[in-house]
């Protein structure tokens, strides 16, 4: 099955609601031809909504990046996924490995939060990996199953057909390492696997695999040559035009 490669961008911490506009804009006007690549942009919450007035009826889409998993409540300090969705914003990215291991978010809470981006109308971009002493510990399969069989617990086929799944290895996050093709491609493939017998394998075989972990435009048809690569979820090369621009022109290239 042919599916069409997504680029998202994380900017994590970075950019406020005019500084990210401004991005956003800078990225529209550069951007005439996308080439059948979905590109999402992540900003802060504050963000979100300058953002997607911004790329409002372009083909750019908006994603935030956490949520709670209650609908209200008495959670200081957190958003809901209906507020998120109030904004335009369309994707929610969960579980990255910055929210997993500096803020100590569990597989329960980040599955609750995935059956929660769902009942409010947000796409989940939910992210597993392992961390280096895990990979050297030759554990690297063990803790992506768990994290796959934890976190999409409870999900229907038909939810999973608005369910993207980013690979980020933790040690290539930040640090300027890179999975290689072949790592990256092997990981992929045990995750098409493992959704194949948590579901089934038209569900496995539809459902959009993101790589994650200092993508640049150098290493991009590399990694998103493979068939079960769908795309990049780019942190750090995602904050500059550039970089961010030739990540999404190389992924259009792929035929
Ligand atoms: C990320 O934050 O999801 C990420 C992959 O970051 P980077 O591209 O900087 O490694």
């Amino acid at each position: 099955m042919k599916r069409n490669k997504i680029v998202a961008g994380n900017w994590k911490m970075h950019f406020g609601p005019k500084e990210a506009a401004e991005f956003a804009q800078s990225l529209r006007n550069n951007l005439l031809d996308t080439h059948g690549v979905s590109v999402i942009l992540c900003p802060p919450f504050l963000a979100l909504k300058t953002v997607f007035d911004t790329v409002n009826g372009s083909e750019i889409k908006v994603g935030a990046q956490n949520m709670h998993w209650a609908e209200a409540g008495a959670f200081t300090g957190e958003i809901t996924g209906a507020m998120i969705r109030e904004t335009g914003t369309e994707y929610v990215i969960l579980g990255h490995s910055e929210r997993r291991h500096v803020f100590g978010e569990s597989d329960e809470w980040i599955n609750k939060k995935v059956h929660r981006s769902l009942k409010s109308g947000l796409i989940p971009i939910f992210c597993v990996g392992e961390k280096i002493e895990e990979r050297e510990a030759e554990k690297t399969e063990q803790v992506i199953a768990k994290q796959l069989r934890v976190g999409l617990k409870g999900l229907s086929e038909a939810d999973m057909e608005t369910v993207i799944i980013a690979y980020e290895p933790v040690w290539a996050i930040g640090t300027g390492l890179t999975a290689s093709p072949e790592q990256a491609a092997a990981v992929h493939q045990f995750i098409r696997g493992a959704i194949k017998t948590l579901f089934n394998s038209d569900v496995a075989e539809s459902t959009w695999l993101l790589y994650g972990g200092s993508v640049k435009p150098e290493n991009t048809i590399g990694l998103l040559s493979n068939k079960d690569i769908d795309g990049a979820l780019v942190g750090g090369a995602s904050m500059q035009l550039e970089s961010f621009k030739g990540i999404i022109d190389e992924a259009g290239a792929i035929e």
